[in-house]
């Protein structure tokens, strides 16, 4: 099952691992006030791979530029 980050009115953000159909009938609810009035929040997934670019980078890059084969 997929995980979910989900915000709820109240301002709790939680995670949670539930099935599709759990979330498209809302029976997903938040643990802090039990509202099923969840919003989807997206995490920074682009951060996260510019992260792992970032990563992959030579670790010599400040003495070769970039342009060694680590590259
Ligand atoms: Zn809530």
């Amino acid at each position: 099952m997929p995980f979910y980050d989900l915000k709820c009115k109240c301002g709790e953000v939680f995670n949670i691992m539930a099935s599709i159909s759990d979330k498209e009938n809302r029976r997903i609810k938040c643990p802090k006030c039990g509202s099923n009035e969840l919003e989807s929040v997206f995490s920074n997934v682009n951060v996260i791979q510019s992260r792992n670019a970032a990563r992959n980078e030579c670790p010599n890059i400040h003495r070769c530029g970039g342009c060694c084969p680590h590259n």
